[in-house]
């Protein structure tokens, strides 16, 4: 006898489905933390001042994030204007 049941997913199957959907979720995740946890490079960076608009960059933000610090090669606001870019226009 034909067995229709056989076509649809069985409960254990969605669990199983939406548990790898969680876990490639959280490797994103943990991929993006990464990401943003390194120093930033600018081959115009002195090491003090923001590479877009040359304002001082706090200590905190530039210093390496090796050393407790952001890594960052722009000021705050500098950042803000890129990030906003990438949410709007994906580059
Ligand atoms: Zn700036």
């Amino acid at each position: 006898m034909l067995d229709l049941t056989e076509s649809e997913p069985s409960a254990d199957e969605n669990d199983r489905a939406s548990s790898i959907t969680e876990r490639l979720l959280a490797d994103a995740e943990a991929k993006v933390r990464a990401l943003a946890q390194q120093d930033e490079v600018h081959e115009d960076f002195d090491g003090k001042h923001c590479v877009d608009c040359s304002a001082a960059i706090p200590e905190i933000r530039r210093r390496p994030v090796a050393e407790g610090g952001h890594g960052k090669v722009r000021c705050c606001d500098c950042q803000t204007v890129i990030e906003t870019r990438k949410k709007f226009f994906a580059v």
